[in-house]
């Protein structure tokens, strides 16, 4: 191990990965100093990625070089692209993962990337230098300097499992806490607060049956997270739909009096949008059953991931209500379910770059921010690594806008709004949700890694080839006429109205009814010049034509907010001296010290009239 290194990531997990790889793949020399190697990139609940609004983000690590769109693709055990009978902006990739596969994957991967030495070793303090990080101390008393810290704890920072009324203390279940940073962080200003999350108990697959239950397939093509070949073997294994009953309810009703979550022993709070069993059997008691996705750990292992059951009751009180779930009366548990409470730091305490207000060259990513999920860690991740190769090289930071990213609304809204509950990414959290989609990722944002020096000029290429294709198509169907006297017929079939003249064949593409695949069946010179492109490629100039006039709408949004961001605040102002803002805006000015008056404008308790204000202001000034 060196004395010093550019930049130390403390926690091997979802994010630490990913700031690992890309500040070691823009030449930083990197320690990824972990607690426990074997457990690199677990996958601590959810065997699975993506799904809505996240499988977006896993393109887009994908297209800003992340790997975790390729070790997802590699250990999947099954391919869906969600909501595919809705528009395109709600499409969204989801693997089902091996999860030992996962991890393994990820481990090779930065095993292999140049630049990254591991140590397996427990973060106990920060060293800090007037107010700047100068390196990390270990557990077992090292001290190892470095330019910059990424803390990426996850659920670990004093972290308590709760099953029943029995506690324990630990990050994820098997695995300790991490102790001691909390405080110094406190000591050295940070405000924290506790989160809490939970996971369902585990099942031998041998023990259900599966005829009672509804069989879920993976898509009959699948296609993949990662815009680079990968060659992927089709063979995938299915998942499985249950129901809970009354009588499931009446036996986990039993379990209430011991359970944490109203006991009061838990007092972080949950995520919201991923209740546990028990607390959606409180918040909608009107309802008689609830869905569950039964859900296979991998390929070498009978092991069942129960998607929907998360609980943290008592042992005994999961598995006799898991017996009367139709398909699991002979149901066996290889692990209960349990409840976590952890630390987290308010997200306000970070600049965009996510380099922490207090401290230099100090930055947090991942569920430390009070965020959930694999791939908001993973985003956050990727984005402090880069931003921390390019503190200590002083190049400029990379910061991702909202109209360019999932990416980008995510750690806009840390950062400006903060979070009281555990955040996660939602299609409906980002206002340019037809640009944002999933499959232009590598177009609006491959260009950006490669400038930084992380995309490939391979994959660079591909990406403008890709694009070429695409307006070539898009011209093909601008030129090319459609004779009624081929059309008509199908026309009057599908209840679409019919031609008096010739067209061009981009006009029948924008009628909800019709697609490119409908032309190609009805004229054979649009099929024959079609014919050398590549399905994504068609999809894509599709879903240009259909959606042209929305995307003008948000590409006219951007260009107004824009205006807004090219105002810069600095440290320009003193807020507090404004009388006329309201006093919210005064504080959380004050407090987050926006770059411009976009930022501004996107605070929570920040009005449109407090923008006014400010703008008045700056004229003044
Ligand atoms: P983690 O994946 O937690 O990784 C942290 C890593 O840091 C670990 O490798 C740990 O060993 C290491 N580490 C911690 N402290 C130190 C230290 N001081 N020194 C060295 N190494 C350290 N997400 C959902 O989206 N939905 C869910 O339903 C859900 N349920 C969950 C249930 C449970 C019980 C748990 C534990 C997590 C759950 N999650 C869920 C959250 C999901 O696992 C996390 O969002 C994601 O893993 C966070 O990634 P991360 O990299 O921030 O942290």
């Amino acid at each position: 191990m060196k004395n010093e290194y550019d930049v130390i990531v403390v926690g091997g997990g979802h994010a630490g990965s990913e700031a690992a790889a890309a500040a070691a793949n823009l030449g930083s020399k990197v320690l990824l100093l972990t607690m426990n190697m074997q457990t690199i990139a677990q996958m601590s609940c959810n065997p699975a990625m993506g799904g809505v609004a996240k499988g977006q983000i896993v393109r887009e690590l994908d297209a800003l070089g992340g790997y975790s769109g390729i070790v997802a693709d590699k250990s999947r055990v099954q391919f869906r692209m969600l909501n595919k009978s809705k528009g395109p902006a709600m499409w969204s990739p989801r693997t089902q993962n091996d999860r030992m596969l996962f991890a393994q994957e990820w481990r090779w991967m930065l095993e292999n990337t140049p630049n990254v030495d591991f140590w397996q070793d427990m973060g106990k303090e920060i060293l800090v230098e007037g107010n700047k990080v100068v390196g990390v101390k270990t557990g077992l008393g090292r001290e190892i300097r470095s330019k910059t810290v990424i803390l990426t704890n996850g659920t670990f920072l004093n972290g308590i499992i709760h099953i029943g009324l029995k506690q324990l203390g630990g990050g994820r279940m098997g695995e300790k806490a991490s102790t001691g940073l909390t405080e110094q962080l406190q000591s050295l200003g940070f405000e924290s607060s506790r989160m809490k999350t939970g996971t369902p108990p585990r099942l031998d697959g041998r023990s259900l049956d599966y005829s009672k239950m509804e069989e879920q397939s993976g898509d009959e093509n699948p296609d993949q997270f990662s815009f680079l070949p990968l060659n992927l073997p089709q063979k995938q294994l299915s998942c499985h739909i249950a129901y809970t009953s009354e009588a499931v309810h009446d036996k986990l009703r039993e379990g209430f009096a011991e359970s944490p979550m109203f006991n009061g022993a838990i007092e972080g709070i949950g995520p919201r949008y991923c209740p546990s069993i028990e607390d959606k059997i409180n918040r909608f008691a009107e309802r008689d059953r609830h869905q569950l996705f039964v859900e296979p750990e991998g390929w070498n292992t009978y092991e069942i991931y129960l998607n929907g059951f998360s609980t943290s009751l008592p042992e005994n009180i999961q598995y006799d209500a898991l017996r009367l779930i139709p398909g699991f009366e002979n149901a066996k548990l290889f692990r209960p379910g349990y409840a976590i409470e952890y630390d987290f730091f308010q997200p306000t305490q970070l600049f965009s770059t996510l380099e922490t207000k207090n401290i230099e060259n100090l930055f947090f990513a991942g569920q430390i921010n009070g965020t959930t999920g694999y791939e908001e860690a993973a985003a956050q991740g990727l984005m402090a690594g880069i931003n921390a190769h390019q503190k200590i090289n002083e190049k400029e930071a990379f910061i991702l806008k909202r109209s360019e990213a999932y990416i980008g609304v995510l750690i806009d809204d840390l950062v400006n709004k903060g979070t009281n509950e555990p955040y996660r990414m939602f299609t409906s959290r980002a206002e340019y949700r037809i640009t944002l989609r999933q499959d232009s990722t590598d177009a609006r944002l491959t260009p950006l890694s490669h400038e930084l020096g992380l995309a490939s000029d391979e994959r660079m290429r591909a990406v403008e080839i890709k694009q070429e294709n695409i307006n070539k198509i898009l011209h093909i169907l601008g030129k090319q006429s459609i004779d009624p006297k081929n059309v008509n017929p199908a026309l009057t079939e599908l209840n679409s109205s019919t031609l008096s003249q010739k067209v061009k064949a981009h006009s029948l593409v924008t009628r909800p009814e019709l697609g490119i695949s409908f032309l190609r069946a009805h004229s054979e010179a649009v099929d024959k010049k079609l014919a050398p492109f590549a399905a994504e490629e068609i999809e894509a100039a599709e879903i240009l034509l259909k959606y042209d006039g929305y995307l003008q709408k948000e590409r006219d949004l951007v260009e107004k907010m824009e205006k807004l961001e090219e105002v810069k605040l600095g440290k320009k102002l003193n807020y507090k001296a404004i009388r006329a803002l309201s006093s919210e805006a005064q504080e959380k000015l004050t407090a987050i010290q926006p770059a411009t008056l976009g930022q501004a404008s996107r605070i929570s308790g920040v009005s449109p009239a407090d923008i006014s204000i400010l703008m008045i202001q700056l004229n003044e000034n």
